[in-house]
C-alpha cells in the first residue's frame, strides 16, 4: 500500500501525563485565566501518525504555558490511533476506523453511524463550539514545504497573514469526502468572527517538522495575544520570509491504479507553461490549465478515490 518508506527521525512522545487533563475529556486540557479574552485552541493528532503536533503540545505543557487572558485549550485528538504507532508500518496509525478529519459535518456528527473517530469528535465537539481561534497541527506523508491551509473564508486568510508563518499559505476548500475540523461549523462560515488554521509542518517523521510545529504554535499564540512574555521569548527573532499565497483551483482525483505522474513532484513545483502534461490515468491525460501552475501536496500512494494533487495559482 505504501511503497514510500520514510526515515523515522522522530516518533511518538509519551503523552500519558496529560491524559486526565481537566478531568472532563481525556487528553484535553483547558487553562482559564479568569479574565476576559478569546478561547484559543491548539489541536494535535487529528491524524494519529502526525507526531509533530504532539511534540509541540508537550513543549508548551512542559514550559507551563498559561494564558494571561481568555482561555487556552491544548488537545490531543486521535490518541487511540496515536497509541497504535508501529515504526514498521508508520502510515497505518493515521486513524483507527475512519479519517477523524472528514467527520466534522454537523449532519454526520448528529447521525447514527459510529466509529472510534466519530465518538472522539462527539466528545470534543461541545468544547470546540466555544473556541474562537483554532490551530490544528498536521504533517504530510511526503516531504513538503510547510504550509498553512487557510480554508476559503476571509477570516482564515487574515489569520494566516497575522500569524505570518510558515511561508506558504494555501487557500483550499478541503475534501469532497468529508468536512475537516478546521471547517467545522462557524470556522467555515464567512459571516462568523471565529477563525481557524491548519498547518502542515513537513514530513511526518522528520525532526524539522517538530520545530515548525512549535514555531507556528508560538506565533499563533502571539497573534492571539493571550500568553505571557516568557514563552513568547522563545520565538526565533528573525522574521520569516514574506508569505506566498496560492489559491487551489482544482483537485485531481485518482481514478485507477494506472495513475502515474510524468515526473516526481516535491510540492509547490511551478509548471511554467499551460497545457503541459503532468500525469496520466489510463487513457486520461492531465495537463496544466494555465501558466505558472503550482503542484500542491502531490500524493505518494496511488489509490483510486484519493486526491493525487491540487493545482493552484499564486495570488500574492
Ligand atoms: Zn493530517
Amino acid at each position: 500500500m505504501n511503497p514510500y518508506v520514510p526515515t523515522i527521525e522522530i516518533g511518538p512522545c509519551d503523552i500519558g501525563a496529560y491524559r486526565v487533563g481537566n478531568g472532563i475529556i481525556d487528553y484535553v486540557t483547558t487553562f482559564d485565566s479568569g479574565k476576559p479574552g478569546p478561547h484559543v485552541m491548539i489541536n494535535a493528532l487529528t491524524h494519529g501518525n502526525e507526531v509533530c503536533g504532539a511534540h509541540a503540545l508537550c513543549f508548551l505543557l512542559e514550559n507551563n504555558l498559561r494564558p494571561l487572558r481568555g482561555r487556552l485549550t491544548l488537545s490531543f485528538a486521535n490518541v487511540a490511533a496515536y497509541q497504535r504507532f508501529d515504526p514498521a508500518a508508520p502510515f497505518d496509525s493515521r486513524f483507527v476506523d475512519e479519517d477523524f478529519n472528514r467527520v466534522w459535518d454537523e449532519a454526520v456528527l448528529d447521525g447514527a453511524s459510529n466509529s472510534v473517530e466519530l465518538a472522539r469528535a462527539r466528545e470534543i465537539r461541545p468544547l470546540l463550539d466555544t473556541v474562537d481561534l483554532l490551530l490544528d497541527i498536521h504533517s504530510t506523508s511526503l516531504p513538503n514545504a510547510p504550509m498553512l491551509l487557510a480554508g476559503t473564508t476571509d477570516q482564515g486568510l487574515d489569520l494566516a497573514r497575522a500569524v505570518g508563518y510558515p511561508t506558504q499559505v494555501v487557500i483550499d476548500a478541503g475534501h469532497a469526502s468529508g468536512r475537516r475540523m478546521r471547517d467545522y461549523r462557524r470556522f467555515g462560515d464567512p459571516r462568523s468572527p471565529q477563525a481557524s488554521l491548519l498547518v502542515e509542518c513537513g514530513q511526518h517523521f522528520e525532526k524539522a517538522a517538530v520545530a515548525v510545529a512549535i514555531e507556528t504554535a508560538l506565533r499563533f499564540l502571539r497573534h492571539c495575544d493571550i500568553a505571557g512574555p516568557s514563552i513568547m521569548g522563545m520565538i526565533p527573532s528573525d522574521g520569516p520570509p514574506a508569505q506566498i499565497v496560492t489559491r487551489i483551483t482544482e483537485a485531481i482525483t485518482i481514478r485507477s491504479e494506472n495513475f502515474v505522474f510524468e515526473r516526481d513532484f516535491e510540492g509547490f513545483d511551478n509548471i511554467a507553461r499551460a497545457d503541459t502534461l503532468f500525469a496520466r490515468d489510463g487513457e486520461l491525460e492531465y495537463r496544466t490549465p494555465y501558466d505558472d501552475c503550482v503542484m500542491v501536496m502531490p500524493a505518494h500512494d496511488i489509490l483510486p478515490g484519493l486526491t493525487a494533487v491540487r493545482l493552484g495559482r499564486i495570488i500574492e
